[in-house]
């Protein structure tokens, strides 16, 4: 059984974050998105609106799941037996971030390995901050983020 860990913010869950998803669930039998807790980051939803609006909308993808954890992310990955940790590459500036950070968990346990999934060309430009930003102004986001995503920003 091949199981991986998808750690983010998701404040809110994208369709960028959807695609990356669903290509993994190809490559791995289980994978949990697991919601980073961390102080530091202000953010537009709260921990528990978030994870409903991913639990709404991993609905479909079959060994999907989510959870909440605050510490490091390859001490989860021990916890439930996950081997990989998935995460997603938009342009250069991620690749400077994924790489240290790559380093610093083989650091911790160099048997957890980060696999990259590259974003597709019609998700790139997505992120969640562009998303709210978008959102906030009045834009119409409802082709970039899952049906519960557009919903909340409706209310
Ligand atoms: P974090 O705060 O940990 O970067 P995010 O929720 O912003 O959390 O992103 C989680 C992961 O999803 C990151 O690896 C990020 O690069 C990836 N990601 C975000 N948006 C996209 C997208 N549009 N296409 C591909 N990957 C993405």
């Amino acid at each position: 059984m091949r199981i991986a860990v998808y750690p983010g913010s998701f404040d809110p869950i994208t369709n960028g974050h959807m695609d990356i998803l669903t290509r993994a669930t190809k490559v791995f039998d289980r994978i949990i998105v697991l919601l980073a807790i961390n102080p530091a980051k202000k953010s537009r939803f709260s921990l528990e609106k978030r994870k409903a609006m991913i639990e709404e909308s991993i609905r479909g993808l079959e060994g999907v799941s989510v959870d909440i954890y605050e510490g490091l992310t390859v001490d989860y990955c021990r916890k439930v037996g996950a081997t990989h940790i998935i995460r997603g590459l938009r342009a250069v500036t991620d690749f400077d971030y994924e790489f240290q950070m790559a380093g610093a968990n083989r650091f911790v346990d160099p048997n957890i390995d980060m696999v990259f999934f590259m974003a597709s060309n019609e998700h790139a430009f997505i992120s969640s901050s562009t998303v709210n930003e978008l959102a906030l102004s009045g834009a119409d986001i409802s082709s970039l983020v899952p049906p519960a995503v557009a919903e909340a920003y409706k209310k």
